[in-house]
Order: C-alpha cells, then structure tokens, then sequence
C-alpha cells in the first residue's frame, strides 16, 4: 500500500501542485480533501500554464480519476466554469472527476456572509477570499449546510435554499444577502448540473485501495493555516493538516502510509497574521519579485521572509512527515547569504516550537543563522550533483534542522525542473 498525502507545511502557495503533477502518474487517483475553489495551484506544462482553483492538478495527466472528498466546499458555478476550461483546453475531464455526495455547497449569499463578517471585526480582519468558504464551513459545523447530494433533489433543495436565505437575511441586519430569485434560480440550474459527477466517494477510494489502486490525497492551503493546528484565528476554515485528509475523503489512516510535504526554500503568507521571518525590506521584495509572489487567485501580492525551521518542524511532527520536497530553491539563487531561522527568541528565553495564543506568537523574534549565498543559477537542475556546493549545503541544513528527508528539490516550476533525490522516498513513491 503506497497511499500518501501531500500537504503544505508552511502557510500555503508553497508549489503543491507542480509535486502533485509530478507524482500523479504513479497513482490511480488524485483526491483533495479540503477548501474551496480559492487554492489556486498552478501547473506549467509546456508554454501552457494552468491555475487550478478546486479541481486536483492529476486531471492534467492523460489517465486516473480525480475526486473531490467530503471534506472539500464546492461553488457549484466555480466547479462548472473550471470544467469548462479545461475541456476547452482539450483536457479530457468527464468520467475522471468524481464529487463527494458528504461535500457541501457554497451558497449564493455566504459571499455577502462573509464581507459583512469581515467588516465587522473592523482591525482584527483575517483577510479572507470572499467567496463564501469560511461561511459554508461555519454552516457545516453549525448543522445547518447544504451537501451536494442534496442537489441531486431539486425541489428539496429550493426549500432548504430559501430557508438559508431568509436566516442569512436576518443575520445581516438589512445587508442585502446576493439571493435573489434570478440568483435562486441560476444557483440551481448550476447545481443539479453537478449529478453526473456525484458519487459517494468514500466508498469509492476504498474499493478502489481494496483493488490495490495507489491514491494521492491533496490538501490546500497549508499546516500554519489548519484551523486546529494554524496559527489561529489567521487561519482558513477547514483542516490541511494530514489528519484532514482522512475525514476530508474517508480514507482511514491505517490506509495511508506516508506523507509528503511541501516546503519553499524560503517563507511566504498571504494575509494578516503573525509572520516571525518576514522580510521588509529590499531582500523581501527581490524575493517576491524573483518567486514571482503574487496570489494565482487573487493577485495578492504574499509578504516573504526566510525559511523557519520551527514552522517546518512542527509541520513535520503534526503531520508525520516522512520526506520534505523544497521548492523554488533557484529564488534564492542572486543571494549574497541566505539566513535561516532555527529558533525564536521569547521574553521567557529561547522557544522552538509555535506558541498557541497569537498574541505569544506575535511577539516571538527569529533566531538566525547566515550560511553563504551560492550566486549562481540553479534554474532547471536536475540532478543532485550539479547544485552548487553552497546551494547543496543549504539543503542539507535544512534537512538536519527539521529533521527529515529532503526527497524532491525544484529548481523552476517546469516539470523537468526537479531533482529527485536518488534512494529517497519520493523517488520510491514515484515509481509506477
Ligand atoms: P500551490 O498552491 O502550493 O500549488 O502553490 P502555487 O501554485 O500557488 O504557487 C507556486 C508557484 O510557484 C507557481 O506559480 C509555480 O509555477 C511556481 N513554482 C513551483 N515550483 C517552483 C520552483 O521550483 N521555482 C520557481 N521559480 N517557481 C516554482
């Protein structure tokens, strides 16, 4: 059994889809198991470039099926629109891609939810995507959502729509909810479009693993914004974390033997929120300008600062990380030195793990230690020989500071510009 899961170990944007487009041809089955159609990987493949808002980057491949899990929130419009591009992009789509029956619908006017939800916490706004995922996990939890199965009935779903309109109304205090019948009635229409892709897919990964099918679990976002585990409330609505990536598509975790995880060679967030590496200064900027650091959904440009070894090791102990892919290794490749933080620096005294209250967390400072920059490209390396020798040894400490297998090196976001590191996991994990 070669089931793994591929998550994000930093706050998100850290290159998950170029190591899923890789790996998905050695497994049966993609599969994300949490957030909505605001992850935004992006895949380049030849002179074409693919943003992936919700659908796994495996549907790029010519073979294996996809699924969205249970644990994931479809914008039934989103989720069309994205079919329709990549068919229009000649991408074979029908019959690959399967939708979890437990997944909920985002609604119309959780949008509007989520604007005046924001505006009302005035300064201490998370800076979320505004569309409608936080409020479509709120109404989960809350026992009061929509799953997709449901729109599989149309005339229940009318009922139960308006219900969840005139209490969003309320609760809006005169704000006016985006749910008017034209809207009602587009959302539906968009809704029952989804029927052919609907399947109870729990039991399908587990017949499928049941026939010895290999399958890749996806998350989004990333460990740092995991609702438990993240550094809340900064945090999406839902669990990133390899634990999610169970109860996000009902494979157990006696099924999944491994994680993968994902790191940028240095650090980059989105949105508000503690960011104890954060550069501000002109090796920030240089490092989003080169990383090309600007969100594939929402333009955003993401703050950087240097790689935090407390950040990836607690990644590595809450998600049981058995190898480490580094990406965007060649952003740093113009850099006199790279620093590194090891440990943060407390009023109490030194501190390598993430403190739980924001307020702590806010207040720590980076320990750093500087090691020489190697001044010359990696672009496109691919093979472990060829780094430069400083480049090599930065790697390696990183390796030793977290404490895990470094199994995968990008060196560019092209498919062939990758190292995978010989006798490593990944390199065992990708063989068909
Ligand atoms: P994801 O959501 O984790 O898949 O990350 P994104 O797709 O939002 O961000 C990763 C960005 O970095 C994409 O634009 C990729 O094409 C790009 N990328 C991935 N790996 C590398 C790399 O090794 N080097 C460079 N320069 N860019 C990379």
């Amino acid at each position: 059994m070669k089931n793994i899961v591929v998550v994000g170990t930093q706050w998100g944007d850290e290159g998950k889809g170029k190591v899923v487009d890789l790996l998905a041809p050695a497994f049966d089955i993609v599969a994300r198991y949490q957030g909505g159609h605001n992850a935004g990987h992006t895949v380049i493949v030849g002179d074409r470039k693919f943003i992936l808002r919700l659908i796994p980057s495996g549907i790029l491949r010519d073979t294996g099926t996809c699924v969205l899990g249970n644990g994931v929130v479809v914008d039934a419009q989103a989720f069309l629109d994205e079919v329709d591009g990549l068919e229009a992009l000649g991408i074979e789509v029908q019959g690959r891609l399967l939708v979890s029956n437990r997944a909920h619908l985002i609604l119309p006017h959780y949008r509007s939810v989520e604007r005046v939800s924001e505006e009302r916490r005035g300064d201490d706004r998370v800076g979320t995507t505004m569309r409608g995922i936080g409020p479509a996990y709120e109404q989960k939890t809350g026992r009061r959502g929509i799953r997709v199965g449901d729109a599989l009935n149309p005339e229940r779903l009318r009922a139960t729509l308006k219900s969840s309109r005139d209490e969003a109304a309320t609760w809006l205090e005169g704000s006016e909810p985006e749910l008017s019948d034209a809207a009602l009635d587009a959302f539906l229409e968009a809704a029952v479009k989804l029927a052919p892709f609907v399947v109870d897919t729990g039991r399908f990964l587990n017949d499928a693993v049941d026939d010895g099918k290999r399958v890749l679990l996806e998350g989004a976002q990333g460990t740092m914004l995991d609702v438990d585990h993240g550094s809340y409330p900064f945090v999406t609505s839902s669990s990133s974390t390899a634990g999610g990536a169970c109860t996000g598509t009902g494979l157990p975790p006696t099924r999944v033997s491994g994680a993968l995880g994902i790191a940028k060679a240095y650090t980059t967030r989105v949105g508000a929120g503690p960011f104890p590496t954060e550069l501000l200064d002109d090796r920030g900027r240089h490092l989003q300008d080169r990383g090309q650091e600007f969100g594939s959904v929402t333009g955003r440009p993401r703050r950087t600062g240097w790689f935090d070894v407390p950040v990836a090791r607690y990644s590595a102990r809450i998600n049981g990380l058995t190898s480490l892919a580094l990406t965007k290794l060649d952003v740093l490749d113009e850099l006199d030195s790279v620093s590194v933080c090891v440990e943060y620096r407390t009023a109490d005294g030194p501190c390598d793990s993430i403190p739980s209250s924001i307020k702590d967390y806010e207040r720590v400072e980076p320990i750093l230690e500087h090691m020489d920059g190697w001044r010359t490209s990696t672009r496109g390396i691919s093979k472990l020989e060829d780094l430069p020798a400083a480049a090599r040894a930065y790697v390696d400490a990183l390796s030793s500071l977290v404490g895990v297998e470094i199994g995968l090196i990008s060196t560019g976001p092209e498919r062939d510009e990758t190292i995978v590191v010989p006798g490593g996991r990944v390199a065992a994990w990708a063989e068909n």
